[in-house]
């Protein structure tokens, strides 16, 4: 599996970085995003590194896809978000910040007004990894 030893998310898959765990499985890694658009926030990754959507195979996206569906609807039945949003950047102009391949869930508000650029503000580690328990509880 490839991995680029100077890449945060390879990181934390190797467990060099800690994270909020959500799953794990063969392939892919479900965390919390540190630093939350909403509650809920979290991410799901490929384990190898790919650094965009083109450059990671279609088995690995579907793969990928799986486990976000499997988080999605965790985040779903621990929070009743008004809805759900999938947000996966490529390159600069999207305002992807971490090139590895990885997909934001994203649990909204009505009202919210969340814009597509969020910002990164550091959230609250005791409420994100009392989340994080929560969510991963419910992952089926
Ligand atoms: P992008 O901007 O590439 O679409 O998203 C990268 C995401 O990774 C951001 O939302 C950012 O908060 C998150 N992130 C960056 N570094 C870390 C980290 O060390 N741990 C966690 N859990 N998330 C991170
Ligand atoms: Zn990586």
């Amino acid at each position: 599996m490839s991995s680029d030893p100077n890449c945060i998310f390879c990181k934390i898959v190797a467990g060099t970085i800690p994270c909020f765990k959500l799953l794990e499985d063969e392939h892919t890694l479900a965390f919390m995003d540190i630093n939350p658009a909403n509650d809920g926030h979290c991410l799901v990754i490929s384990k190898g590194h790919h650094a965009n959507l083109y450059e990671t195979p279609p088995a690995v996206l579907g793969h990928v896809m799986a486990s976000v569906r499997r988080v999605a609807t965790a985040v779903r039945d621990v929070l009743a978000p008004d809805g759900i949003n999938l947000v996966q950047a490529n390159g600069k102009g999207a305002e992807q910040s971490v090139f590895h391949f990885h997909i934001h869930v994203l649990p909204r508000r009505i009202g919210d007004d969340l814009k597509m650029n969020w910002g990164l503000r550091p959230g609250d580690m005791k409420a994100i990894s009392a989340l994080a328990e929560r969510i991963r509880a419910k992952v089926a």
